[in-house]
């Protein structure tokens, strides 16, 4: 089954008209939503509380900024961009009491929808646009005349206007310049999760953290482990990211395709495999969200297993050998 996919010539801005727009989050996505949309016309209002750091952000862009509970009840689109742990709460005290009939609650990410930690009113539009892009790049692509692709899903059609809306939302954030593909709020948060967790950042780290481990336990050296294991990997990826993976079997040497054809499969074997499924299982039966949910009142295991991934010797002989080559791009979290 393909997606549908939307593009410039399908989305109409002016079914946004003259509806008034809250962006509540100034983060990555947030600050690119609001000031993208600025830029195409609507009316836009920037929703954080007081105590926010990044409300002085948003003032110098010239955005208005108010609290969440106002900005929800002046707008009658509501585009909530704050981290999806604390998404129930702001709906249930700043979002719910404001939302009117007709109104339409968007979503970066279909989590809360999703796993019903959020329930709108059945005269209300719910909707998603998201951009598969860091806000930093949709922002830079919309000032650059482009665009990130972006999902679009409804999962409410109360005004049965929803889609035109959600279209008008992408193309006003550069979205339909690049494709606008048609998901579920299911799809979208499954798949999501699955690719974080099986392959993107569990996926990679572990085998990261295993690959090393083995070479080093078996007498080489940490520094030659973290080039051969870590190191290289975002070459690996730039070739995966620019051509697929023909491009990259096709870059490096045959012993290295050879030997990655017939040993691959045997460290994401079988077994690997079936593990996968029960990963997806715990995604779809609702189990993981569940847990993550509960997890995130406290932070108590998340934060000793935050310390053991950070305490694992890769991160030492890593930090060193970073230090030797400047030219590699200093991450936020190490100079901060
Ligand atoms: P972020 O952590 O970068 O920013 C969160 C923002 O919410 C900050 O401005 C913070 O001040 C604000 N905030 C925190 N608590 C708040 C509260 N109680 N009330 C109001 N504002 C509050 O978040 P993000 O990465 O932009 O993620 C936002 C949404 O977009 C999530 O649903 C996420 O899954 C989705 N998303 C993110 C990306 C990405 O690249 N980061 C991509 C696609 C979708
Ligand atoms: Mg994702
Ligand atoms: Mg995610
Ligand atoms: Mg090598
Ligand atoms: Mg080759
Ligand atoms: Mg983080």
């Amino acid at each position: 089954m393909t997606a549908e996919v939307f593009y410039d010539a399908d989305a109409d801005l002016s079914n946004l008209g003259d509806r008034k727009v809250a962006v509540l989050g100034y983060g990555s996505q947030g600050h690119a939503h609001a000031l993208s949309l600025r830029d195409s016309g609507v009316d836009v209002r920037v929703g954080l509380p007081e105590s926010s750091k990044s409300r002085p952000k948003a003032e110098e862009e010239g955005l208005r900024v108010e609290s969440p509970a106002e900005a929800a009840a002046e707008a009658d689109v509501i585009m909530v961009l704050i981290p999806d742990t604390v998404q129930a709460e702001v709906y249930e005290r700043d979002i719910a009491p404001n939302l009117s009939s007709g109104n339409m609650l968007m979503f970066g990410h279909g989590f809360n929808i999703r796993y019903n930690l959020i329930t709108a009113p059945k005269d209300v539009d719910v909707a998603m646009v998201a951009p598969k892009g860091p806000g930093h790049v949709v922002r830079r692509q919309f000032v650059d005349g482009k665009g990130v692709p972006c999902l679009v899903a409804i999962d409410q059609d109360a005004s049965g206007e929803a889609l035109s809306v959600a279209l008008a939302y992408a193309k006003a954030i550069g979205g339909t310049r690049a494709g606008v593909l048609k998901t579920t709020f299911t799809e979208e948060t499954e798949t999501d999760l699955f690719g974080e967790q099986a392959v993107l950042c569990g996926g990679v780290a572990e085998l990261i953290r295993a690959g090393f481990d083995t070479l080093v336990d078996a007498g080489y050296s940490p520094e030659a482990a973290y080039f051969e294991v870590l190191h290289e990997m975002k070459l690996i990826v730039d070739m995966i990211n620019e051509g697929g993976l023909s491009n990259m079997w096709y870059s490096v040497s045959d012993t290295a395709e050879y030997g990655g054809v017939t040993r691959g499969p045997r460290i994401i074997n079988d077994e690997a495999r079936a593990e996968m499924r029960r990963v997806l299982g715990e995604i779809q039966d609702g189990s993981f969200a569940k847990e993550w949910v509960a997890e995130s009142k406290t932070y108590e295991e998340f934060n000793k297993l935050r310390k053991d991934q950070r305490e694992h010797r890769i991160e030492a002989v890593g930090a060193s050998l970073r230090d030797m080559m400047p030219w590699v791009k200093r991450t936020i979290t190490e100079t901060a």
